[in-house]
């Protein structure tokens, strides 16, 4: 009996104290990661995000092994985001959830998300504008594409009389590229605008090197494209590669303004020109458009409104201009620069605003020329001048990084007539209807 009880008791009690060690390592880590996101105040998932039924879930971890984020963890034997600002939506949790205990939502009880009302049809309650990818509530590359080009299926039914655009695109992001691509492969007139000076939406946005996870998909003109993991870099030479080939026109720097009324089509504002159109469709994603700072010089390319990667400024003199955490990011990032001067410019104070994570990284940095109660008033291709307590400082410079906040998509949708509802958390998904 005892030599039994030696043969296979003996290697079951190994296995479950081998499974319950890893089991409370793991947890002990999702805690770790649980308690830094609490301390950064990164508590709110900036979109779809998973909510779990404590009811339904086991601890089995399936979900956690499915997120390519890590943004989800096990804590107390239930499944919880524990990196919230990681999460991008994607649902892999939710699918991958054996005991349908993950529900998709939208906000949270603290932080609504305002989502445009959508026909099947991607047109809003406004006839004639339509809206496709991220802006619509559905991130993620693959999604995002494939509603550009099924919206312009729609929108191709309503062409324009001859000396009128069929359509005005918004934004170069996946949506928009997408889209670009079956107007030009069905004949329409089409122009695709982009605020920004390159193409590529939230990808450019993308850390360095990042996998970004997707799903086989079909383009226009393309044809079927099946990476399920890519590289940022990869996917950016993707639709570079595309441009090209297919030479879709996009419109750099030229951010729309407005939209009017005009007969049964609209005139789309912008800074250089009103393009008159049957239809618009808007790819704006939800970043929202970079405030500007409206001082002379700011229309020179080396001025840029978001830092994309602080690696191509090595050995650059840089200004970042701002107070908030973003600002105070952008300026630790480029210091970590070999060679790269940094100065930070702020009208306030002091960094009130800033988490007190970074506050404590910015005021332990060496190599950033901190510049309080400073304003910009001018910028030149070689320098920047400012003026700090009514005295002139001229700082040399080669780029300039504006971190002044931005606008909200919200904001112009209501002044275009669409409606926005606010969802503090409603559900979008279910595993259980997966
Ligand atoms: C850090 C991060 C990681 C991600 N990882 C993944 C991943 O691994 N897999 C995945 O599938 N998805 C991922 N996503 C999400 C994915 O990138 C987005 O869902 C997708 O890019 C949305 O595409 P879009 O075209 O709707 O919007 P965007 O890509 O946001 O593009 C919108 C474009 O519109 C422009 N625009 C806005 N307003 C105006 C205006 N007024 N005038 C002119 N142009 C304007 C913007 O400048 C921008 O270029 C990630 C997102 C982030 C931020």
């Amino acid at each position: 009996m005892n030599q039994i009880l030696l043969i296979y008791g003996l290697p079951a009690a190994l296995l479950v104290g081998a499974y319950l060690w890893r089991y409370r390592r793991r947890e002990r880590q999702h805690r770790e990661v649980l308690e830094d996101s609490q301390a950064a105040g990164l508590t709110e998932p900036a979109g779809l995000h998973p909510v779990v039924d404590p009811l339904r879930c086991v601890g089995s971890a399936s979900c956690v092994s499915a997120c390519p984020e890590q943004a989800i963890g096990v804590v107390g034997g239930l499944a919880q985001l524990v990196n919230p600002a990681a999460c991008i939506g994607h649902g892999a949790c939710a699918a991958a959830c054996p005991f349908e205990a993950i529900q998709l939502v939208f906000g949270t009880a603290k932080r609504g998300i305002d989502i445009p009302q959508v026909g099947p049809d991607f047109q809003t309650n406004v006839p004639g504008v339509y809206i496709a990818g991220e802006l619509g509530g559905m991130g993620l590359i693959h999604k995002a594409a494939t509603q550009g080009q099924r919206a312009l299926e729609y929108i191709s039914k309503r062409r324009a009389a001859p000396g009128a655009l069929d359509v005005v695109i918004v934004g170069a992001g996946p949506a928009g590229l997408a889209a670009a691509l079956a107007a030009k492969q069905r004949g329409l007139r089409y122009v695709l605008l982009e605020q920004e000076g390159t193409f590529g939406g939230s990808i450019l946005h993308y850390p360095r090197r990042k996998v970004a996870m997707t799903s086989p998909m079909t383009l226009p003109m393309v044809g079927r494209v099946k990476w399920r993991e890519i590289a940022k870099e990869s996917l950016v030479d993707f639709w570079d590669g595309v441009m090209r080939e297919q030479r879709l026109e996009v419109r750099f720097r030229e951010a729309m303004l407005a939209i009017e009324r005009k007969g049964d089509g609209f005139l789309v504002a912008t800074p250089r020109a009103r393009h008159e159109t049957r239809n618009v469709l808007l790819c704006l994603g939800r970043r929202g458009t970079p405030r500007k700072l409206g001082v002379p010089g700011e229309d020179l390319p080396k001025v840029v409104y978001r830092l994309i990667d602080a690696y191509q400024y090595r050995g650059r003199r840089m200004l970042v201009i701002g107070g908030g955490d973003s600002a105070v990011e952008a300026a630790l990032a480029l210091a970590g620069e070999p060679d790269t001067s940094v100065s930070l410019s702020y009208r306030g104070a002091g960094f009130d605003r800033v988490k007190p994570a970074n506050r404590q990284r910015l005021e332990a940095a060496s190599g950033i020329r901190v510049l309080l109660q400073s304003t910009v008033r001018s910028i030149s291709p070689a320098a920047v001048e400012l003026e700090q307590q009514g005295k002139k400082v001229a700082l040399p410079n080669d780029d300039v990084v504006v971190c002044a906040g931005g606008d909200l998509p919200t904001a112009m949708l209501r002044s275009i007539g669409i409606e926005v509802q606010t969802h503090f958390g409603n559900v979008a998904y279910s595993s259980a209807a997966r």
